[in-house]
């Protein structure tokens, strides 16, 4: 099993999708393990997105991730890492599948409506990141076998 970051992100708040979004990961058969409402600290932001410093669309990226509340979810699964970006879809939502998040609500890459980690090394530090410990929550989902099974 694998864990997978997720954030709904301002755009996606705002416009009442958060909802969707974890209805497509539940539908999938991903299980959530941690989820909170917040408002992003820019130190929070800066820390999320270190690596795109430096980059001429970082001073934007972190006034839009901290312009309004965010959804941050922790979601697990077999693959949950290639699953979730599947779902998401390209960066760029005129680039993504039609099907995807990006592609079905979305326009702008800076309005791009999610994050989800993309490996399992950045899911792990992106976890630990924004949760502490004791908030992930370890349940059985009843229908486990039914998605992940493989006898
Ligand atoms: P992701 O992993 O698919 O979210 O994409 P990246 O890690 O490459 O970029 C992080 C986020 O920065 C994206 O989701 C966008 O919100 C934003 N971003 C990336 N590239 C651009 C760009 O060229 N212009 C703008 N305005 N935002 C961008
Ligand atoms: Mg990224």
């Amino acid at each position: 099993m694998e864990r997978t970051f997720v954030l709904a992100k301002p755009d996606a708040v705002q416009r009442g999708l958060i909802g969707e979004i974890i209805k497509r990961l539940e539908q999938r058969g991903l299980k959530l393990v941690a989820a909170k409402f917040l408002q992003v600290s820019t130190d929070l932001a800066e820390q999320h997105y270190a690596i795109h410093k430096g980059k001429p669309f970082y001073e934007g990226l972190i006034r839009y991730i901290c312009s309004a509340p965010v959804m941050a979810m922790v979601w697990e699964g077999p693959q949950a890492v290639t699953a979730v970006r599947q779902t998401m879809g390209a960066t760029r939502p005129t680039e993504a599948a039609p099907g995807t998040i990006r592609h079905d609500f979305g326009l702008e890459v800076g309005r791009n409506l999610t994050h989800a980690s993309d490996s399992p090394e950045n899911a792990q530090a992106e976890i630990s990141l924004w949760f502490k410990p004791e908030e992930m929550v370890d349940w059985k989902q009843s229908n486990e076998t039914w998605i992940s099974g493989n006898n």
